[in-house]
């Protein structure tokens, strides 16, 4: 088995979509950042990639190349999808916790869970969606991201019947 962690943090910022976890939200102001700015997606991709010990996401889609300018962030996540299966790997469960003053993700996290459920070719209930407000750490102006995958040796490609 392999664990992987990510985190990741963007600043909100006017005129943008929000997207969490490749979901767009109602909301006033999006995540700033070279792609789209999706936190969320951000954070599985580092846990993804350094669950297998590959390049983190900023080393694989350098900010400095505008080739990933406005970039759909589901790209980054299918190539450490891609690269956690040629490492022979599944995915057991990912969990996550995102870290935001508004807007209130409550009301999203059917709409996040069912979508990464599908990104991810995973079911929903081995993805865990948690929020919390910014209790004295002053980032009110940004979204953070943390995230732990748990992977396992897959006997067989398609099959994610776990061996546990
Ligand atoms: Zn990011």
């Amino acid at each position: 088995m392999r664990m992987g962690y990510g985190w990741d943090s963007h600043e909100f910022k006017r005129g943008v979509p929000l997207k969490i976890g490749g979901v767009t939200l109602d909301y006033p102001k999006g995540l700033g950042g070279h792609s789209d700015g999706d936190v969320l997606l951000h954070a599985i991709t580092d846990a993804l990639l350094g669950a297998v010990a590959a390049p983190d996401i900023g080393s694989l889609f350098p900010p400095t190349d505008p080739r990933w300018k406005g970039a759909n962030s589901i790209v980054f996540l299918e190539e450490a999808l891609k690269r956690v299966n040629e490492a022979g790997y599944q995915i057991v469960n990912l969990d996550s916790t995102l870290i935001l003053s508004e807007p209130k993700i409550g009301p999203h996290t059917t709409a996040i869970r069912a979508r990464i459920s599908e990104l991810l070719g995973i079911p929903g209930d081995v993805i865990g969606i948690k929020a919390k407000t910014p209790e004295g750490i002053c980032t009110d102006h940004a979204a953070i991201a943390h995230v732990t995958v748990l992977l396992e040796k897959s006997a067989k490609r398609k099959s994610r019947k776990s061996s546990m």
